[in-house]
């Protein structure tokens, strides 16, 4: 009897195969068993990386790298000048995105990117973080300010430089591999210069201090962030953040550099014609170098964590002008869509436009000091709107008697 079973699956007599399995109502042999598991081990395995493949998407937030003059256009629709800040920024931030794709197809060849952290010099609200954040929105980015104020050497009285990362954190909900690709902007970087004349007692740990500090953040290394921010304590649980892949831009007005540029330059060009020395005078900071920030106070091993250095050019009337009504999301037409949402229609005359611009270069905080004067004029506008006003204009009349005479 027991030579007359067979398998149920492929037909095999008993001594055809090694061995049969039985069940309820059948048999199966090995050859079956084998076969059915390589089939079912295949589907599984490929069913596991696409859905690895997902998670792993989801996770990584696959970062769309734009090519350089396609960041500039970007720029160009929020940003008004800055032509040389913006392409040196653009071929910057294409490099460090391309960076973190080549470390990932693990290329054979030893040749290693380095990083791109950006330094901006320039006046005040001339558009260093609104270029950084602009960034960010193009690349779908975490983005984080810190301020370099706020900080000062492990175990002094501020916040310990790993709570910028803390920000960084919090912004993407705790999502490390997703902050791991942000943008940090670190805001008043001048400010933590060395402080001259400091009497040898004291240790300077709001400047040199932190900048030491800063240094291993900037240069790329894992980093044990605290949660919470503030101050670390020993007892407190770390997140490790490798900040192998944040782009960290800094801004600072550095004031008082362009003497140290302008006696350089001037040292140099002894002997060489007045007129060319002139024209120099108009941007010094176009000619700054490492040097210069080394003399005004950076320690040079911060100043080798920025190898792009660039600045940004004062806003002349021109140019705070095309800023009140040209960006995408110029403060003109925000309220224009403020009042139209109102069905208002608001207009403004150029000569009205003229006057806020005038204001502002007097107030010297650069395009930020527009928003201010807005505010004045518009507020009482926007407070006694009624819907029946259909149309609004405003002249230069109605805005010299809310900026002088209210
Ligand atoms: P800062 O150089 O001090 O970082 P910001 O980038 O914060 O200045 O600029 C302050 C505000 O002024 C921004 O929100 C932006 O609306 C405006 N602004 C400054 N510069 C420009 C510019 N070049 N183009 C368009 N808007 C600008």
């Amino acid at each position: 009897m027991e030579n007359f079973l067979k398998c149920n699956f492929c037909g095999r007599k008993k001594d055809e195969i090694t061995f049969l399995i039985s069940g309820i109502n059948g048999h199966i042999c090995n050859f079956c068993i084998e076969k059915t598991y390589s089939i079912i081990h295949k589907k599984f395995s490929t069913e596991k990386t696409d859905f690895e493949e997902k998670i792993y998407n989801i996770k990584n937030k696959k970062i769309q790298i734009k090519k350089p003059k396609e960041i500039k256009n970007f720029l160009d629709k929020y940003i008004i000048g800055q032509n040389e800040a913006k392409k040196i920024i653009s071929v910057a931030v294409y490099n460090h995105y391309k960076r973190i794709q080549y470390d990932k197809n693990k290329n054979k060849d030893d040749i290693e990117i380095d990083k791109s952290n950006i330094l901006l010099i320039g006046n005040t609200g001339t558009g260093k973080t609104l270029l950084a954040k602009s960034i960010s929105k193009l690349l779908k980015v975490p983005f984080t300010i810190a301020d370099a104020t706020t900080l000062t050497e492990a175990g002094y009285v501020g916040e310990d430089v790993e709570s910028i990362l803390t920000r960084l954190l919090q912004s993407v909900n705790y999502d490390i591999n997703h902050a791991e690709k942000g943008i940090v902007f670190i805001d008043e970087i001048d400010k933590i210069s060395r402080k001259k004349n400091n009497p040898s007692i004291t240790r300077d740990v709001s400047g040199e201090g932190v900048q030491q500090a800063l240094l291993k953040l900037l240069e790329g290394a894992i980093i044990n962030v605290p949660p919470q921010g503030g101050r670390k304590h020993p007892d407190q649980k770390m997140i490790q953040i490798n900040t192998d892949n944040i782009l960290f831009i800094a801004g600072g007005t550095f004031d008082g550099i362009e003497k140290i540029i302008s006696d350089r330059i001037n040292q140099f060009s002894i002997g060489f014609i007045i007129k060319k020395r002139k024209k120099e005078k108009k941007n010094y900071l176009q000619n700054i170098i490492a040097n210069d920030l080394r003399k005004f106070g950076l320690i040079p091993e911060l100043i080798g964590r920025f190898p792009i250095i660039t600045y940004l050019d004062p806003l002349n009337k021109i140019t705070l002008k095309k800023i009140l009504i040209e960006p995408k999301n110029a403060l003109i037409k925000q309220y224009k869509k403020l009042f139209n949402m109102d069905k208002i229609s608001m207009n403004i005359t150029d000569d009205a436009l003229d006057i806020i611009v005038d204001e502002t270069i007097q107030l010297g905080l650069g395009a930020r000091g527009l928003r201010t004067f807005c505010e004045k004029i518009f507020v009482d506008y926007i407070f006694e709107m009624k819907e029946s006003n259909k149309i609004l204009n405003i002249d230069k009349n109605m805005v010299i008697k809310k900026l002088f005479y209210s």
